[in-house]
């Protein structure tokens, strides 16, 4: 049964990066409080939210604490062992559901399931073992990627195949875990949308953006996305399709590739998304209010775009030089409160408003 969350009730959320740092955020807005459970001490979340509970996700009984303490528990990220999941279900309801996670946590489950809702995805192979290659490549033919298939994140895990004999590198990706083969898709643009829904049933897409990537990591989203309005339609009602499949609920991130033959599918986040992170400065209601709004059981929020937007990723370094950011009228700063920069780890984004929509 779903709890229709009041003001003065408390979300939980699994993770305590930025994803729930800014849910918390969101969260706070609606008079709702959050508890964060996460293992690293001074979670990014931590700072802004009511409660943190600092245990491992094999500590049990801290997760039923954490649940009993709690209106409805959600996560900030999909790599959760599932037996934690379970555990926290004995207690009180968990959004998005399970199967959702399950489906997102492993690439050929992903794909299959996508495949059987008749979407396409690039032609690829499990590849469990290095014996399993020259089988594989048959299929994905050169140039394809090689991608762990549980636990890959922001491009690690992948390794790019531009010939069928195999490398050192690749045979000890092979031998580090089951892997999935793909063919690589010589995209037009790579958008994604960001939708959510309800308990109700009631689903709200955000427009389509416009993500380019550097080294595997998201660089810029930009909406609106350089779409026609046919492939518009199709991505929104692909990304409604596979939520009404899961009887999802929640935000979740679907990634594309445009092709001239289509849309693929290139994954699903079962969460909110880093590149819906425009959200926040381009719509009245951003992602992680309507996270917040479809766990706690509340109607969704109109997802119309009121501005285009760019958003920039400051990853590492990049947050160092902020000072043109700071006293620049048409952008907002988002700053994760992240003591220590790192070379890859994103500190913060920046969404620079660029006109009316
Ligand atoms: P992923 O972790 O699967 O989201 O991959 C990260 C990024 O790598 C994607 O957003 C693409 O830019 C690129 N990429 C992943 N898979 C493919 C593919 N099959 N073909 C071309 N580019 C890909």
């Amino acid at each position: 049964m779903t709890k229709i969350l009041a003001p003065g009730d408390t979300v939980g959320i699994l993770g305590g990066g930025q994803l729930g740092r800014m849910l918390a955020l969101a969260a706070a807005r609606l008079g709702l409080n959050c508890h964060i459970f996460e293992p690293q001490p001074s979670p990014p979340a931590g700072q802004v939210a009511h409660r943190v509970t600092t245990a491992d996700y094999d500590d049990h009984a801290a997760l039923r604490a954490f649940a009993g303490s709690v209106d409805v528990v959600t996560f900030e990220f999909e790599n959760i062992p599932l037996g934690v999941l379970d555990t926290i279900e004995s207690v009180t309801n968990i959004y998005p559901p399970q199967k959702a996670l399950a489906v997102s946590q492993d690439r050929v489950a992903e794909k299959g399931f996508l495949t059987d809702l008749g979407f396409q995805v690039a032609p690829y192979a499990p590849v469990d073992t290095p014996a399993d290659f020259d089988a594989a490549v048959a299929i994905t033919g050169t140039p394809a990627i090689l991608k762990t298939r549980r636990f890959g994140y922001d491009g690690k895990g992948q390794l790019k195949v531009t010939e069928e004999a195999i490398s050192d590198a690749l045979r000890d990706l092979m031998q580090s875990a089951p892997c999935v083969l793909e063919s690589f898709v010589d995209f037009t643009r790579e958008i994604s949308v960001i939708g959510a829904r309800n308990p109700d049933g009631q689903v709200a897409c955000f427009d389509p953006g416009e993500n380019v990537h550097k080294n595997g990591i998201l660089s810029t989203t930009t909406v609106p996305a350089q779409l026609t309005a046919a492939q518009r339609t199709d991505a929104v009602i692909l990304t409604g399709r596979i939520m009404n499949a899961l009887n999802y609920v929640g935000v979740m991130g679907v990634e594309l590739f445009v092709t001239p033959a289509g849309l693929l599918v290139n994954e699903i986040a079962p969460r909110v998304h880093n590149s819906g992170h425009w959200t926040q400065n381009g719509c009245v209601i951003d992602q992680f209010e309507q996270h917040i709004r479809a766990v706690a059981g509340w109607p969704m929020g109109d997802a119309r775009r009121h501005s285009n937007v760019t958003m920039t990723n400051l990853i590492g370094n990049a947050v160092q030089d902020i000072d043109g950011l700071r006293g620049d009228p048409d952008v907002a700063l988002h700053l994760y409160g992240k003591a220590e920069v790192r070379a890859g780890r994103k500190m913060g984004h920046s969404n620079r408003i660029t006109g009316p929509a």
